[in-house]
């Protein structure tokens, strides 16, 4: 089964600073093994599946380092639109 990918991350934007591991309440993101060019270590999804796209995560980075996309029929009601292979939805930039 295809787990359609709900929070994309710019690693290189990212800062490793974990306001958004802090803040998801679904508990998927945590702080990779990987070094950015900026020496810090992004953030990655441990479990696309689970996630809400409830966008706290994107809100709450001060980087704008997240994208979080939701299905269609959320996104009717959503912010702003874009496209994530699977559907339209949403991303919050
Ligand atoms: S959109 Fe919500 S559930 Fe998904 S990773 Fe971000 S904070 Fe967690
Ligand atoms: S809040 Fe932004 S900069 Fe901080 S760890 Fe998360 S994605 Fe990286």
């Amino acid at each position: 089964m295809v787990v359609p990918v709900r929070v994309r991350v710019d690693e290189e934007r990212c800062k490793g600073c974990g306001l958004c591991v802090y803040v998801c309440p679904r508990g998927i993101l945590e702080l990779g093994a990987t070094v950015n060019s900026g020496g810090y270590h992004p953030v990655r999804v441990t479990e696309q599946g689970l996630c809400t796209s409830c966008t706290l995560c994107a809100l709450m980075c001060p980087d704008l380092a997240l994208e979080v996309f939701r299905p269609a029929a959320r996104a009717a009601a959503g912010m702003v639109a874009a496209e994530a292979g699977g559907g339209a939805a949403v991303a919050v930039r």
